[in-house]
């Protein structure tokens, strides 16, 4: 899309300006030379010499999104909340998601030995299921949301007691109130001698986050990453605020979600960690993600376990794409190869066109086809 004035459209179809002028004139719009036409306009005064605007339909083709039917209120149900754990440097997010992880993954999961596919999921005393992006700090956020993705459902603020708001505090502050998440504070490393934990709560109503006891309403919870002390109590909060959000999806259907990261691995191809937002991924799905395609040939948790199947909010390990997609890429699976295989090479080449289109301006031929 985009728009030409009438100069332009003149020049792409051989025309004078004057000549477009008046065959607007006859179609009841007064134009001047410089004057931007819409689409309508265009295809209209196109179709007066004979020639028809191409492309927009196979360009709406390739948008992922219009393959995501929506569910019925009815089919949709409780899923576990996507957490992602922000601050500054060395207030202890690396600590905090080890010390989750190690007190979690592994219970009920005899001889688990956790693999890193870019985020893991744990299960509650409650066997209530959170999962945790562990790609820390604003990987997440940044060069997801530069692609569109939205993946958290809920951030972890972790300050350090002893050494306040600094930052990269406001920086991931910024970009989870941009991504309208709500946040959670672990105020960490309270076993210190420095620790001062008022000073954190003091900063921080600068950026509107205020305590339930300043009679605020966000939560803070004080911790040692270190020790592991207030983690059951974070874990909590979570699931008490993810309540609150409603986060719901539909198990029984066709899933849809977002790439976490994905590379080139030389024994088994390209390879990608996918988060599932909504449905059910299964081995042998044909998928679409970002503009690589195939089918789901081999899938592992976050155990290492080979999976056949993974629901709302999992985050699962993939093979069996032609090629490496980015993070922050979407993924839909369809219903059978052949629509996946047109859509993924239809995404495929635009990505090419795209590329070469920023070089070189378009031509007549690019825009029209006779008919
Ligand atoms: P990150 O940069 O935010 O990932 O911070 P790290 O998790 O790497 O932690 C930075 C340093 O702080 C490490 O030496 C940790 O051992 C230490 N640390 C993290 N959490 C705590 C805590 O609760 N108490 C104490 N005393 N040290 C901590
Ligand atoms: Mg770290």
């Amino acid at each position: 899309s985009g728009t030409l004035n009438v100069t332009e459209l003149g020049e792409l179809l051989g025309k004078p300006a004057n000549d477009i002028i008046k065959k607007l004139m006859f179609a009841g719009v007064m134009a001047n030379k410089n004057q931007d036409l819409d689409e309508d306009t265009i295809e209209l005064i196109a179709g007066e010499y004979g020639m028809a605007v191409k492309k927009e339909v196979e360009v709406e083709k390739t948008d992922l999104t219009q393959y995501i039917e929506i569910d019925d209120e009815k089919d949709l149900k409780e899923r576990p909340p996507v957490v992602t754990i922000m601050g500054h440097v060395d207030h202890g997010k690396t600590t905090l998601l080890d010390s989750i992880r190690n007190t979690r993954v592994t219970a009920g999961e005899a001889g688990g030995i956790t693999q890193h596919i870019g985020a893991y999921q744990i299960r509650t005393d409650a066997g209530k299921k959170i999962t945790f992006l562990d790609t820390p700090g604003h990987a997440a956020f940044t060069s997801m949301r530069s692609r569109g993705a939205q993946v958290t459902d809920i951030a972890i603020l972790v300050v350090a007691a002893d050494d306040g708001v600094m930052p990269q505090t406001v920086e991931a502050i910024n970009h989870a109130k941009a991504a309208e998440v709500p946040i959670i504070v672990a105020v960490n490393k309270m076993d210190k001698e420095a620790a001062n934990p008022d000073r954190v709560m003091q900063e921080l109503t600068e950026y509107e986050l205020i305590s339930e006891d300043w009679g605020g309403d966000t939560i803070f919870v004080p911790m040692s990453a270190l020790q592991g002390e207030g983690i059951e109590e974070l874990l909590e909060m979570i699931l008490l605020v993810a309540e609150v959000e409603e986060l719901k999806a539909n198990a029984n259907r066709r899933a849809n979600g977002t790439v976490i990261e994905a590379e080139l691995d030389k024994g088994r191809g390209a390879v990608a960690s996918l988060l599932v937002q909504n449905g059910t991924l299964r081995v042998g799905d044909p998928i679409v993600v970002g503009n690589t395609f195939g089918r789901v040939r081999a899938m592992v948790n976050d155990l290492g376990k080979r999976i056949k199947k993974a629901g709302p909010s999992t985050p699962v390990e993939i093979t069996g794409l032609s090629n490496v997609p980015q993070a922050g890429d979407r993924f839909v699976v369809f219903e059978d190869e052949k629509t996946a295989r047109q859509i993924g090479e239809l995404r495929q080449q635009k990505q090419l066109e795209e590329r070469r289109g920023e070089q070189s301006k378009v031509s007549l031929e690019d825009l029209f086809e006779k008919i």
